[in-house]
């Protein structure tokens, strides 16, 4: 499910298609029992980059918006 993030707090664009990120979480009814994690992925299908999962939404958050570029084009899949 998507996370609806606080209003102080706000995702960069994505890297490489300038679309909307989102921050995703495990933590639905679903998984009650499970350790949430969190991870952010463009909402672009076509495009698809992921930045890979966190147990702190923060944490993720932080990253997502410092990453560096090149190890986000790495988690990258294949775009035609
Ligand atoms: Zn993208």
């Amino acid at each position: 499910m998507t996370v609806t993030l606080p209003s102080n707090v706000t995702l960069r664009p994505c890297p490489l298609c300038g679309g909307e990120a989102l921050l995703k979480t495990n933590n639905d009814a679903q998984s009650m029992s499970r350790t949430p994690q969190f991870w952010v992925k463009c909402n672009d299908l076509d495009c698809g980059v992921t930045l890979n999962a966190s147990r702190d939404q923060d944490k993720i958050v932080k990253k997502w918006n410092t990453r560096p570029v090149l190890s986000v084009q790495a988690n990258k899949v294949q775009v035609g």
